[in-house]
């Protein structure tokens, strides 16, 4: 690959305060972030950006953090590394999803450098975080030099590689709610090595009655098979009240195939994506449900 990459100012603030005071200087298209650097180096080389300016914001220790508990919810700061959280003791029952998911994203050296934040930030729609945090009912934190605000993960990405983050604006918090009793979560992807990106994922959390047959609650997303990360709500709505069964998880998989809007590409059909996805949301409700069950 020839690499055209230009030159640029480089800035490496302290705290976050000076990394919104330099963002807020700067317009859009001539300033970009770059947090573990994984998927922006590759935009700067190929040369399909060309900032003026580049703020490194990985040194900023206050947000790379996680904490929290079951009874209270998660906190994870935007630069925790994808390797921190697939190795965090904080990712059990409930929130072991997150770990389950970590494992599968690239190689243990991408995991390394590259962090939640800049994953979710660059809103690509085969990035295996979202869909996990579409089902988690996450919250995200947009800091800018107006102040703070909290966007639902659901309205967060609008289309291919579109999110609600303003250019003055940084993502510093990836809020996860406690899960209520009787809750199980399960992320499962298809690609066609380990390790690449998605071709088709799926995510389902899934909440009991006290019976540990009926379904009380349940949230169901699939990446890489629309514009943005989505919610499969007709399937939710078939699942929600009824007493599972396998024939039920299978119907469920069959509508939300129908919801998603794969395109094909060089190698694989839109058919396939669409038949592939459904396997996946019956999979991941199987164990979802047999994770509540055990909760
Ligand atoms: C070979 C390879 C394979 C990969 N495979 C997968 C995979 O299978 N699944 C998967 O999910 N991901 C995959 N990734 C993506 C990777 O896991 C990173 O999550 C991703 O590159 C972004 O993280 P980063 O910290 O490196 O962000 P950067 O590359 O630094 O930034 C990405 C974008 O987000 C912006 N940004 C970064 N941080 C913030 C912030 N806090 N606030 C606002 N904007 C911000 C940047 O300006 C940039 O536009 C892969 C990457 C590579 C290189």
């Amino acid at each position: 690959m020839k690499n055209i990459m230009n030159n640029f100012e480089y800035f490496a603030p302290g705290s976050l305060e000076e990394a919104l005071k330099l963002l807020s200087q700067y317009g859009e298209d001539e300033c970009k972030i770059i947090a573990g650097g994984q998927s922006l180096i590759i935009l700067l080389k190929q040369g399909l950006i060309t900032p003026q300016y580049v703020i490194d914001i990985k040194g900023l220790s206050e947000l790379d953090s996680i904490s929290g508990n079951e009874k209270e919810g998660l906190k994870i700061g935007a630069l925790t590394t994808h390797r921190a959280i697939e190795k965090s003791p904080l990712m059990q029952n409930a929130f072991c999803i997150l770990a389950e998911m970590e494992q599968n994203v690239s190689s243990v050296e991408t995991r390394n450098w590259g962090t939640i934040g800049g994953n979710i930030a660059h809103g690509d729609p085969s990035g295996d975080p979202a869909p996990v945090m579409l089902v988690l009912n996450a919250k995200y934190k947009l800091a800018g030099a107006k102040g703070e605000r909290l966007v639902e993960a659901e309205d967060f990405t609008s289309g291919y590689f579109e999110t609600d983050i303003g250019h003055d604006e940084l993502l510093t918090e990836i809020q996860i709610p406690a899960p209520p009793p009787r809750t199980g979560a399960k992320f499962t992807k298809f690609s066609q090595l380990q390790g690449d990106y998605a071709i088709a994922s799926a995510a389902v959390s899934m909440t009991l009655d006290a019976d540990k047959k009926t379904c009380a609650d349940i949230r169901i997303a699939m990446g890489s098979v629309a514009p943005a990360p989505m919610r499969a709500k007709k399937a939710e709505y078939l699942l929600r009240g009824k007493v599972i069964t396998d024939d039920l998880l299978v119907e469920a998989g069959r509508m939300a195939s129908e919801e998603a809007s794969p395109t094909s590409d060089a190698e694989i059909s839109e058919q396939y994506k669409r038949e592939l996805v459904g396997t996946l949301v019956t999979r991941v409700g199987k164990e979802a449900f047999e994770r509540a069950a055990m909760a």
